[in-house]
């Protein structure tokens, strides 16, 4: 029998959040071992339930739910998707352009298949949400990191975009608010990205699935909101804000200048037809979760459960010997630094694995998201604090002896 192997297609393709020290804490958990996984924002796990009326609208809708819809998705819940938009001033909406994926991951694939030729450039922040990244290798395009300025709260540094757009450069991506960084950025910031890609002509990816995940009061604007002369695709979902990643349920926008885009959309329309539809009974929560109360709310504000997470890991991280953290304004991670010389660390990921053997906690190292030095790894705030506070004096008493060989 000869060797199966894997098609050259997913050469250089990785996505390491799920990589190996996540196999090496499951072995663990196999063995019976209790293992912290700081390493992936799935609230659900962490007690975090979907609003209860998207429960219901799904169960109240099963029976009608069993054949396929529409491939872009069942009518109703691409109107409550429009609303969204319309009410946050989007340009040239159109519900024929609403197209509902199963999670924004699909959409991400379908929308960088459909563009890409061999070769082509697509912008990608650094650090970055890395499905970006793999989706664009798979789809034969060549991501061009971006670099993201811890020192500026981490907001993209427009020069570093500017000298990285060539004649191949076809989209930038904008991940708002930003995983890993937590960075929420403002107007002034969106409308130079804007300008940048109006001079090149560039098409905007617009991920926004933590739109509703703010703390300290900072307000967040779409760029589909501040742009009608350009295409923008705004990708959203239920993962987060809803709490409800098993769903799987995403949506992406077209809006903005569409005249440019018809071949394109001809492109989209077809992968999504190839793939039927998305999970219909999980879309029936779609219109719930838009127009329903936005439970998120009791959440981030001071007294939520998330904005003392977040502010537990903030301030536990920083009073680290050796590690610091910016402020995360949204979003559910902190992105935190180490000092690379005073842990002697060469290798982030080996750190990575040194912290799940000798404390049973598992976090993601920075280089997995793109980020070039091996010198940060990102923590999931979902845990109570009562799994927090513990995990950071765990982690405090790690790093104060940790010097790699
Ligand atoms: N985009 C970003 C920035 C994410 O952080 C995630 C998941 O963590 C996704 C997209 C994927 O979302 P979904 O669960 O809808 O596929």
């Amino acid at each position: 029998m000869p060797i199966i192997k894997k098609s050259n297609k997913l050469e250089g393709v990785c996505y390491d959040i799920r990589g190996p020290v996540l196999k090496q804490a499951r072995r663990m958990e196999d063995e019976g071992q209790k293992v912290l996984k700081l390493n992936i924002g799935n609230p659900a796990a962490f007690g975090f339930d979907m609003p209860e009326d998207m429960h219901k609208d799904i169960i109240r809708n099963l029976s009608s739910a069993q054949g396929y819809c529409d491939a872009k998705g069942l009518y109703s819940a691409r109107v409550a998707i429009y609303q969204h938009y319309q009410q946050k001033n989007f340009f040239n909406l159109d519900v024929d352009n609403i197209y509902i994926g199963n999670g924004v991951s699909e959409l991400i694939q379908l929308s960088t298949q459909a563009l890409l030729n061999d070769g082509d450039e697509v912008l990608i922040p650094a650090p970055d949400y890395p499905l970006w990244t793999a989706a664009v290798r798979l789809a034969s395009g060549t991501p061009v990191h971006y670099l993201c300025d811890e020192q500026q709260d981490w907001f993209p540094d427009i020069n570093d975009i500017r000298s990285k757009i060539t004649s191949k450069t076809k989209a930038i991506v904008l991940i708002n608010p930003n995983n890993p960084t937590g960075a929420v950025y403002d107007v002034a910031m969106i409308q130079d990205l804007i300008g940048v890609a109006r001079e090149h002509k560039l098409l905007i990816f617009s991920d926004e699935i933590y739109e509703k995940i703010l703390y300290d009061g900072v307000t967040f604007t779409s760029v589909g909101s501040l742009c009608d002369d350009l295409p923008i695709i705004t990708f959203n979902g239920l993962a987060k804000t809803y709490r409800a990643a098993g769903l799987r349920m995403g949506w992406m926008v077209l809006s903005g200048k569409l005249a440019s885009m018809h071949d394109y959309i001809q492109g989209l329309d077809m992968l999504a037809s190839m793939r039927l539809c998305a999970n219909v009974p999980a879309q029936y929560a779609i219109q719930q979760a838009l127009g329903g109360v936005q439970s998120i709310d009791d959440l981030i504000r001071p007294t939520g459960r998330l904005y003392q997470q977040r502010d537990i890991v903030y301030q536990g991280l920083n009073a680290i010997d050796g590690i610091s953290c910016v402020k995360p304004k949204g979003a559910l991670y902190a992105f935190a630094k180490f000092d690379r010389a005073k842990f002697n660390v060469h290798d982030d990921e080996k750190l990575i694995y040194d912290l799940l053997m000798q404390e049973k906690i598992l976090l993601v190292h920075g280089r997995a998201f793109n980020w070039p030095e091996p010198d940060h790894f990102r923590l999931v705030f979902l845990p109570h604090q009562d799994q927090l506070k513990p995990a950071l004096a765990q982690m405090a008493r790690f790093f104060d002896n940790y010097k790699q060989d």
